[in-house]
């Protein structure tokens, strides 16, 4: 969590960028203020179990980020989070599984589904690789977000915009990535 606020931290400025394409412009401050209150959440009560450190952060991005991004980055970590329970340590494919669970409860909140251009077309990819590596995840989180170019958007703000949306990269996809790379450095 403290690399991916230093990661979200240095990328700030070009999620804002993308999302003042397709959106309003808001996404890099979003995912700053949430890990930042993540991160300081952490220092306060830090819990050892992984499942908890999830939890707490899922709790974290739901009640500071104003944007859709909040709920929905929160639901992935608390729902990922409740699925490892208290487990004092976890394995990659338990991880995996525990951030499928919280990938499909994205999709129950949110009602997209991949290709309609969100996160979800980095997240689904990602988590499928899981099963492999923590630098395949990573790889396909990359693949999915530059995919999300092409796509029309059928959710979010982004779906305003209808055809425009297309050449545009997601900022969610994008910000979806820089985590699943951010998760690979770490691991290594
Ligand atoms: P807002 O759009 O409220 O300003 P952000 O800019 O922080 O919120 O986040 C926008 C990102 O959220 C989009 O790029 C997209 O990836 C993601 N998103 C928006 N709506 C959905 C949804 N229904 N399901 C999944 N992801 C979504
Ligand atoms: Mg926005
Ligand atoms: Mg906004």
């Amino acid at each position: 969590m403290v690399a991916a606020a230093a990661a979200v931290e240095r990328e700030a400025d070009r999620l804002t960028e993308l999302d003042s394409a397709i959106g309003d412009a808001d996404h890099g401050n979003n995912m700053q203020r949430g890990f930042a209150a993540v991160v300081k959440a952490l220092e306060a009560d830090a819990p050892t179990a992984p499942g908890a450190v999830l939890t707490s952060a899922g709790r974290q991005l739901i009640s500071t980020v104003g944007g859709a991004s909040g709920p929905l980055y929160g639901t992935l970590l608390r729902r990922s989070g409740k699925t490892l329970g208290d487990a004092a340590q976890v394995t990659r494919q338990e991880l995996r599984a525990g951030l499928r669970a919280g990938v499909d409860a994205v999709m129950q909140l949110g009602g997209a589904a991949p290709g309609d251009k969100t996160m979800l077309d980095a997240l689904v990819p990602a988590v499928a690789a899981l099963e492999t590596s923590f630098e395949a995840a990573a790889a396909a989180a990359e693949e999915g977000a530059l995919a999300t170019v092409p796509m029309r958007a059928r959710k979010g703000r982004a779906s305003y915009l209808g055809e425009r949306s297309i050449g545009h990269q997601d900022p969610g996809a994008t910000s979806s990535a820089l985590l699943f790379a951010t998760l690979a450095e770490v691991a290594a």
